[in-house]
């Protein structure tokens, strides 16, 4: 199509939403700003980016902040491996790269946790390079304005779309194409029931001619979702409680939560307390059941976590039968760790 970049940088200019990181070409700013809205959306997003700016203005800041800060800092925004790239990276570019962000595409493709959607963000955003950028908002436009039906999640589904947004992509302003057409996508060509009466494409639209705007893009697989059941305890004994380190490869790593027992299916109460992973985990303690949570869902990408939290009160100091792994903190003190969002939900409703 004919001046399709010109077409959407002018709804762009009319319509765009006043973010801070469209306000800087500081690239440090710009990753920070991508980093944080990989899977999140932008009005949950914002507080964080504005944190995070604020308490590590550079990347020097970020590469000297210890882990458990920017964890406690990202709680409750999920993916927490986001995190751990973020910071690990800022070491790496102020050793490394002399505190500066690079400004190639190569360069910035190899930093962890970037991918090829981020690294052209990066640098069309901060350094006018010419790559366009190809994420769920531009999948969208592209196919509904093109008609194309190839899936967007096979290997040739993705040539076809990258192919074709590099060569729609105004070689002079690619900065500010990749942000027209990905907040075209958000605002105009949205998922569901997109206003196509008032849109600046929709003569040229081949979804809206053929009314096959539901239509498009085609996905090739159903993403396959696992639930998992947690049962978390919640000791108490005199003030105290216990919590973890999560360390295993799983989600959540290096966040903290509760002893757990995890099943393949809800158990109940009697069948819970007589399993073998309770026996071994309570030992010969003498306790009651102070109570039990109604269960908590928490969706993620790829799982449905259905978790309970059963409230155990020892009559034992707690160091004398958990095992090492486990810490043994104040129960006041638990805010001060970070905890998945899932835990912190449970915190603030019933402690
Ligand atoms: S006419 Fe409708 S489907 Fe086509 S680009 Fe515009 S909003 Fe999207």
């Amino acid at each position: 199509m004919k001046h399709f970049s010109a077409k959407i940088i002018t709804w762009y200019r009319q319509n765009k939403r006043d973010l801070p990181w469209r306000n800087t070409k500081d690239a440090y700013l710009i990753w920070l700003s991508e980093i944080i809205l990989q899977q999140t959306r932008v009005d949950q997003g914002m507080a964080y980016y504005l944190k995070f700016a604020k308490e590590f203005p550079t990347i020097k800041h970020l590469a000297k902040a210890d882990n458990d800060t920017v964890m406690k800092l990202w709680q409750g925004l999920g993916y927490y491996s986001r995190a751990r790239n973020l910071h690990a990276t800022a070491k790496i570019l102020q050793n490394d790269f002399k505190g500066k962000f690079p400004d190639s595409y190569a360069d910035i493709l190899t930093l962890k946790g970037v991918g090829e959607y981020t690294a052209a963000a990066i640098a069309s955003f901060a350094f006018d390079k010419p790559h366009a950028v190809v994420d769920g908002n531009v999948f969208r436009v592209l196919s509904r304005v093109f008609g194309i039906e190839t899936p967007i999640d096979s290997s040739i589904g993705k040539k076809e779309f990258y192919t074709l947004a590099n060569e729609l992509i105004d070689k002079k302003m690619p900065g500010m194409h990749n942000q027209a057409i990905m907040e075209f996508g958000a605002l105009q060509c949205k998922p569901v029931n997109p206003d196509c009466s008032v849109c600046c494409l929709n003569s040229n639209c081949y979804a809206f001619a053929k009314k096959v705007v539901q239509e498009l893009p085609i996905k090739e697989k159903k993403t396959k979702v696992r639930n998992r059941y947690f049962n978390y305890i919640v000791f108490k004994y005199k003030g105290t409680t216990a919590i973890r380190k999560r360390v295993e490869k799983d989600i959540w790593i290096n966040l903290h939560d509760f002893p757990l027992i995890e099943t393949t299916k809800e158990l109940t109460e009697e069948k819970l307390l007589a399993s073998p992973e309770w026996k071994k985990m309570i030992g010969k303690t003498k306790y009651s059941i102070g109570s039990i949570s109604s269960t908590y869902k928490h969706i993620l990408s790829h799982q449905k976590i259905f978790a309970r939290f059963i409230i155990v009160n020892s009559e034992q100091p707690l160091r004398s039968f958990l095992p090492e792994e486990i810490i043994i903190i104040k129960e006041m003190d638990i805010h001060k760790y970070a905890v998945p969002r899932l835990v912190d939900l449970f915190l603030e409703k019933e402690i």
